[in-house]
């Protein structure tokens, strides 16, 4: 597997540079209302309501564009005794198709703002670049496959409880619906590879590589920069290593999926009080979107 891609990566890429000219399927601004619907239901914290109407709309949203949807429900009870009701979205085209592509996103937002830089614990996260961006950048890529169905399978993972607890404190609060799928994957074959979008709206957009994710699965960094490159997206996404990061990327690899994290963690508005709809736009969901597309069009 891992020597096939090298091939893929070293052989296919470059020739597609000046020959191919790529349809721009995904639509930014559109993707961009989805995140400002997110911002409108409230904090997304697992146990309240606007967490429990956000789960309502993806359900109606996915159910109208997949070709399947499978919803997991359960309840993990937190290192503080409380019970949270979670749920994770798979939305499946082609489900049958043994050759398949994960894209993933966590759904839910931070309850406390407790960024190292400005703390306010008093205060939840309002998720517009933290979650909402990923969830954005998914359901465009759903309404491009609904429109044009993809000749590979293509699976779209809503997670829930990525950032509740605290990292260090409370792991077993944190990457619960990752956690969770890793241990009841949707049936069939495991995916080629798998990609992990989260905070990618920030205005000031700059994807570097992920040090984890070119630890457990170097050649999907390489295609997927490899990819952006090819659309003129190499300002964007910068082809070095900076930030090493645990996220839910890593329980997708326990399980011996070759999952990537992209992911721009310069954001000064990560876990604050201020990660608001002002600091996120619909070009940079359209750059990552077109990457997304491509990936699924490549294959
Ligand atoms: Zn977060």
């Amino acid at each position: 597997m891992r020597r096939r891609f090298l091939v893929f990566a070293l052989l296919v890429l470059p020739g597609c540079r000046a020959t191919k000219a790529h349809v721009r399927e995904f639509d930014g601004a559109a993707a961009f209302h989805y995140l400002e619907t997110q911002v409108a239901f409230g904090p997304r914290i697992p146990g309240t309501v606007a967490h429990q109407r956000m789960a309502g709309w993806l359900d109606s949203l996915l159910r109208q564009r997949a070709d399947t949807l499978i919803v997991q429900s359960w309840t993990h009870v937190s290192a503080a005794g409380d019970s949270l009701p979670l749920t994770n979205f798979v939305a499946r085209f082609k489900p049958a198709a043994t050759k398949r592509l994960l894209f993933l996103a966590h759904w839910d937002s931070r309850p406390r703002a407790d960024s190292p830089t400005s703390p306010d614990s008093t205060k939840p996260v309002p998720g517009a670049n933290d979650g909402g961006s990923g969830v954005a950048l998914l359901l465009g890529v759903a309404d491009v496959l609904k429109r044009v169905p993809p000749t590979v399978g293509v699976d779209l993972l809503f997670v829930d409880g990525e950032d509740y607890g605290d990292f260090t404190k409370t792991p077993n609060d944190v990457l619960m619906g990752s956690r969770y799928y890793a241990s009841h994957p949707a049936p069939g074959p495991q995916p080629l590879y798998a990609v992990l979008f989260d905070l990618i709206a920030d205005k000031d957009l700059q994807i570097f590589q992920e040090g984890n994710s070119l630890v457990g699965a170097p050649e999907v960094v390489e295609l997927v920069w490899n990819v952006a490159k090819d659309l003129g997206y190499a300002g964007t996404f910068v082809a070095t290593p900076k930030h090493t990061l645990i996220d839910d990327h890593l329980e997708l690899q326990k399980v011996g999926i070759r999952a990537i994290d992209v992911v721009d963690f310069d954001y000064p508005s990560w876990h604050t009080k201020d990660d608001t709809i002002d600091k996120v736009s619909g070009a940079s969901l359209q750059i990552v979107g077109d990457v997304a597309m491509e990936l699924v069009r490549r294959e």
